[in-house]
């Protein structure tokens, strides 16, 4: 054994494994032309090194004609796949280049294949040489045909192509590729059909190296093609794992996904769009069944909605129930997207759909508790209202109580005062007539209809409020003093709502005396200016002051310290000069009593 009849096997074998290894690639999905040429070129190889070693060991002329001859077609296949794997790999370079090559070398080597003569070379003697380590082998004297210029100009077209292809991608950014793919082509052919030349001008006498040189370049598209292999392996491993975490992240925002693959109707979904459809894991989904899952309500709006997304090519999103085959049914959310080709047909449907049975619940839920709400409300609202007048008409009614009774009092004398007993009735019917003014005006205010907002002089206002209650405090024993800064600005407001309100502050300052001993019980009545330009109504008394740590308590509903009270009177109060646009606040004052202050804008142009 020596290293010659080692060595062309050794190419034989590297080549074919690499082939294997390739066309096993090549059976997978990602570039597969790259690794068919690559499988083509390297099996080309292997034939040129067996062919190779033939003739080396070749005795006699007619069989190293024949192994020259059928040279010819691993040549071709190994030059046309080596400039079909840089046309698709680096996806640049002219292809009428790369055609012309082959057409040329094809036509060479055909003819040279089957005429008589040799057409690109053949042998016309053998001679027989030895190399180093006293290695004896045969060495074809040849002669080459006319079709040798031909096969020359096809190896320059191919490199031209090769250079061509190898400089875009240069350009493009990928210099390590193009240096190593293109460059070595480029170098191996050059050097590979020198050294032919040289053997064959009889310059250099050696045995044809051709598949030497191109197992480098087999050497060199196989290691950027595994580099592929292995960025692709990476990836696959990188989109797995990326794949783990979005189906945890879906299963725990409990979201399916689903395809629809529209020309054959198919829908793929994820495991969770099983489980939320409870669908059989081997089920088979089309556009049908889908429908037929669908709560029959809603089939028609979902079919629509998503036939107008496909004609329109715009999203689809639309929440609908579905029938549970194990009974039952689930609320569902969907969203989807049209994929259309580059021609702009739609190809497939694709998107997420999420359970909100849970939220559709709580709607409900909320809508029923509204609904409960609102019914509360209106409750609460009659009983404000009966509260508010049961307090509003005491005032008026113990009026026409006590004017009763003193008419009474009048009808018991032998000769009654007709006059007086008129007048009483006049008080009666004015008390009565004031009732039901109170009635119709806070009804509207807790319907929260606009109130009657009239221009209203200060002045005029405290003297009728006073008028009503002086007989009240009399009978008390409490002084009424009233005091009005002079030209005050009239304001806008609604007359019986703020009589209403003076009177209750006047009569709570008189309640506030209830129990105690003074020697003089005085309520103060006073009007001023207030800024901006507004006016103030001040009533105070010398009683106990606001109860105590409670002082703004005071102005929540049905906070009361009488045996009596209802705690309404404050806050509706309150309620009717806020609708004024005003506000009504409490302190204590300096001489112990408390301090109740009314203060409301004036009215524009009206001073
Ligand atoms: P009611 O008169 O039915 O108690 P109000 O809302 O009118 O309801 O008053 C609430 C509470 O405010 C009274 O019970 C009383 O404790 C306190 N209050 C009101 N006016 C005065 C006042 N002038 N002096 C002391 N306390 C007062």
């Amino acid at each position: 054994m020596n290293w010659m009849t080692v060595a062309w096997p050794m190419v034989t074998a590297t080549c074919l494994t690499l082939a294997l290894i390739h066309l096993r690639i090549a059976t997978g999905e990602s570039r597969r032309a790259a690794h068919l040429f690559f499988t083509f070129s390297a099996i080309a190889v292997a034939a040129i090194s067996v062919l190779e070693a033939g003739i080396l060991q070749s005795q006699d002329l007619a069989t190293c004609q024949k192994l020259l001859r059928w040279s010819s077609l691993p040549v071709v296949v190994m030059v046309a796949s080596i400039l079909g794997f840089v046309g698709s790999f680096f996806g640049t370079g002219r292809p009428v280049l790369a055609y012309a090559s082959i057409t040329l070398l094809t036509i060479a080597h055909l003819v040279n294949f089957f005429s008589n003569a040799p057409a690109v070379r053949g042998a016309a003697a053998l001679r027989h040489a030895e190399t180093f380590g006293n290695i004896k082998y045969t060495l074809p004297v040849i002669t080459r045909g006319p079709w040798t210029y031909a096969e020359i100009a096809a190896v320059v077209l191919a490199i031209a192509f090769v250079a061509d292809a190898s400089w875009a991608v240069w350009k493009r950014g990928e210099r390590q590729r193009a240096l190593i793919v293109g460059g070595s082509i480029v170098f191996f052919f050059l050097v590979s059909r020198g050294h032919t030349m040289l053997v064959e001008e009889g310059i250099v006498h050696s045995p044809y190296f051709v598949s030497f040189a191109f197992l480098a370049v087999i050497f060199a598209m196989g290691h950027e093609l595994s580099g592929e292999v292995f960025r692709a392996t990476r990836l696959s491993r990188e989109l797995q794992e990326s794949e783990r975490r979005m189906d945890l992240a879906a299963q725990s925002a409990n979201l399916g996904f689903w395809t629809w693959h529209l020309a054959k109707d198919e829908i793929w979904v994820s495991e969770t769009t099983r489980e939320l459809f409870e669908t059989a894991p081997t089920e088979k989904i089309n556009f049908a069944r889908f429908v037929a899952s669908l709560h029959p309500d809603d089939r028609e709006q979902v079919t629509q909605a998503i036939t107008h997304a496909i004609d329109s090519g715009s999203e689809y999103e639309k929440s609908y129930r579905i029938h549970l085959p194990r009974g039952g049914e689930r609320w569902i959310v969907a969203r989807g997207k049209v994929e259309l080709s580059p021609q702009g047909k739609p190809l497939r449907m694709r998107g997420v759909l999420m359970d909100v049975s849970a939220q559709k619940l709580a709607e409900a839920e909320l809508l029923q508790l509204r609904q409960q709400l609102a019914h509360a409300g209106r409750v609460s609202m009659m009983g404000q209202l009966a509260s508010a007048l049961a307090h509003e008409l005491n005032q008026p009614l113990g009026a026409i109580l006590r004017n009763a009774e003193a008419a009474e009092l009048f009808l018991q004398a032998p000769q009654p005062d007709l006059q007086e007993l008129r007048a009483i009735i006049g008080d009666i019917r004015n008390d009565d007539q004031r009732a039901s003014q109170v009635i119709d005006r806070l009804r509207s205010l807790l319907k929260r209809q606009d109130i009657d907002l009239l221009p209203l002089q200060i002045p005029t206002l405290l003297d009728e409020v006073l008028a009503l209650s002086r007989a009240d405090a009399t009978a008390r024993g409490i002084r009424l003093e009233m005091a009005s800064s002079p030209e005050l600005p009239a304001i806008r407001g609604d007359r019986v709502h703020l009589q209403q309100v003076l009177l209750n502050l006047i009569i709570n300052a008189m309640d506030a005396f209830h129990g105690l001993e003074r020697e003089e019980k005085v309520v103060k009545v006073t009007s001023s200016h207030n800024d901006p330009g507004g006016v103030e109504i001040r009533v105070a008394d010398n009683a106990s002051g606001l109860p105590e740590k409670r002082e703004s308590a005071i102005f929540e509903p049905f906070f009361t310290t009488k045996a009596h009270g209802m705690g309404m009177g404050l806050p509706i109060s309150r309620t009717i000069v806020e609708a004024h646009g005003g506000t009504l606040s409490a302190s204590n004052g300096e001489n112990g009593g408390a301090v109740f202050s009314i203060c409301i804008p004036a009215a524009q142009g009206l001073e």
